[in-house]
């Protein structure tokens, strides 16, 4: 098959290890600068360009977008599904993921466990939502932060008015959550591809942090999940309609709560800790979904 990687970075470790895993499985691969694509939208006849060359006869793409570039990322993504190519990670399940707000809405509507959420946009409400949670220690989020960015427990209901106050004062979007004290500062990542949690990380804070992302200086171990983690992390990927996710589940007394479904899931994490060629396993997934285009006759 030809398959495109759409990465700003070909050097990144998540990048590197696809293009081994397909070049393994004998396809032709290259990545693709997606900020440096440039499409034809005006003809009916859709087309991507890329350094001057129209790009064309690929069978499969996996997008790895940034959370930066998402808006433009998926603009790319959507102009090749234009194109009728097959696309691992759509350009809408890209976008509901891409937002906190809109992945634990449909979270919730699949009445899949999840920390209690509230969110506002005016400071005036600001007591009744921190009653919505349940009052503190609370979490609040930055709606767009990543890497633990932009995530900050509040001990005190006092504490909290003031982190929503500034929020608020910065015109920044947020969510208020419920603080999961018996996660004892960990996080499981389930890495699911297709129907399947391939392999699942549990990682820690370090000590005195709460965030126990692996940017914030957590550590990871290999973890086994339980039958109803591993629904609930098939469930959630299957919510945001992604074939590759990372779903995140704070283990709680009342059972697996997600937290976030990542739809570019970073390999360097869950490939060194529990041992998985995960890569492989992405690829081989797009083996079976990707029809060649010699089969698939024209777009739609
Ligand atoms: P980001 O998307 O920036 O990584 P997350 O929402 O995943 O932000 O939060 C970062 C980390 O903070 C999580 O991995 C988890 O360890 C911790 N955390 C987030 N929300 C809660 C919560 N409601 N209760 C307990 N810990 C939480
Ligand atoms: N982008 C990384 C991922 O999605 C973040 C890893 C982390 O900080 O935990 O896996």
């Amino acid at each position: 098959m030809k398959i495109a990687i759409l990465s700003r970075n070909p050097r990144l470790y998540s990048t590197r290890r696809i293009v081994e895993a397909a070049q393994a499985r004998h396809h032709e691969v290259r990545v693709i600068d997606h900020m440096k694509c440039y499409m034809d939208i005006t003809s009916s006849n859709p087309a991507i360009w890329y350094e001057g060359e129209k790009l064309e006869g690929y069978d499969a793409v996996i997008p790895r977008i940034g959370a930066s570039v998402t808006t433009y990322g998926a603009a790319v993504i959507r102009q090749f599904e234009m194109m009728g190519v097959y696309c691992l990670t759509g350009s809408i399940p890209l976008g509901r993921s891409r937002s906190k707000l809109r992945a634990l809405q449909l979270l919730s509507r699949k009445g899949i466990g999840m920390p209690k959420t509230g969110f506002a946009h005016d400071v005036h409400n600001t007591r009744e939502l921190i009653k919505l949670v349940g009052g503190a220690p609370l979490v609040v989020k930055l709606l767009e932060g990543t890497q633990g960015r932009g995530v900050v427990l509040a001990e005190t209901i006092k504490a909290a008015e003031s982190v929503i106050d500034a929020f608020c004062e910065l015109k920044a979007d947020f969510l208020v959550q419920e603080f999961i004290k018996e996660a004892g500062g960990s996080d499981v990542r389930c890495f699911v591809i297709g129907r399947k949690v391939v392999a699942a990380m549990e990682r820690t804070a370090q000590s005195g942090e709460f965030r126990s992302n692996l940017h914030r200086g957590g550590s990871a171990e290999v973890t086994k999940l339980t039958p109803t983690e591993r629904r609930t992390a098939i469930k959630a990927a299957q919510a945001m309609s992604l074939h590759v996710a990372g779903v995140d589940i704070l283990r709680s007394a009342r059972g697996p709560l997600v937290m976030e479904v990542n739809s570019s899931p970073g390999l360097r994490g869950i490939e060194e800790s529990t041992g998985i060629n995960v890569a492989n396993k992405i690829i081989r997934f797009v083996e079976e979904h990707a029809k060649p285009l010699t089969l698939r006759g024209h777009a739609k």
